[in-house]
């Protein structure tokens, strides 16, 4: 959990900095600075026990795969996942995310019970842009743009699906404090997303700070 001192009670998100547009989550994150949110690259295990909840952008799965285990992430990552760290996946984010994806080379970091069809739509020249009613998002339909995207063709009991496009095919989802999306909200300017995930990584700090200021008081 995090160490390092804080100013107030600011919220810290990781970007995972591996490969892709993880530059772009973190100008969306920190232009929304005044909502209480730092967002700093993670590379190193110690960065990675420094923040409050982690995205996963958009790139290349095969690749993000590969630095994960060349990094000694993928491992350790798991084990901060299941002791309830916060993390969103965008795009390869999301495909990594996901515990069976039929066509990637190495293994995901598995964490979501859902199958990922990569590249369901096609190749770069058949990106496109959609407009997505998605649930527990107040105001108009979000504006999704699909870049080489995955869809979730199935989802598992404990996975809620958040959106999903007209002809049914589901692309935004979240288990517990897991959130997968296929899409790409970081390159809009549209933060509703981003403020959605820094709500799941602030209510799961403060269940955190509880437990701890609890164990502190009986010891
Ligand atoms: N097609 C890419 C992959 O499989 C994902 C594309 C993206 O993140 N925009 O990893």
């Amino acid at each position: 959990m995090p160490s390092t001192d804080r100013t107030g009670d600011r919220l810290r998100i990781g970007v995972l900095a591996l490969q892709g547009d993880f530059a772009e989550h973190l100008s969306m994150l920190r232009e929304d600075g005044e909502g209480g949110v730092d967002a700093v690259e993670v590379r190193t295990l110690a960065q990675l026990d420094d923040v409050d909840g982690l995205v996963i952008p958009g790139g290349e799965s095969t690749t993000i795969a590969r630095l994960l285990i060349a990094f000694e992430l993928l491992e350790p990552l798991r084990e901060r996942i299941r002791g309830g760290l916060p993390v969103w996946g965008t795009c390869a984010g999301a495909i990594l995310l996901a515990d069976d994806v039929p066509a990637l080379d190495r293994e995901p970091i598995g964490v979501m019970d859902m199958t990922v069809d990569r590249n369901a739509f096609g190749s770069q020249v058949d990106s496109f842009e959609a407009d997505l009613d998605i649930a527990g998002l107040e105001g108009p339909p979000l504006r999704a743009i699909f870049i080489r995207a995955p869809v979730f063709r199935r989802v598992g009991e404990g996975v809620e699906v958040l959106a999903a496009l007209a002809d049914g095919r589901i692309v935004a989802a979240r288990q517990g404090d897991l959130l997968a999306t296929s899409f790409h909200p970081e390159l809009t300017d549209d933060r509703r997303l981003h403020r959605y995930f820094a709500d799941i990584c602030r209510a799961r700090a403060s269940v955190t700070d509880a437990t701890e200021g609890a164990a502190r008081t009986a010891s």
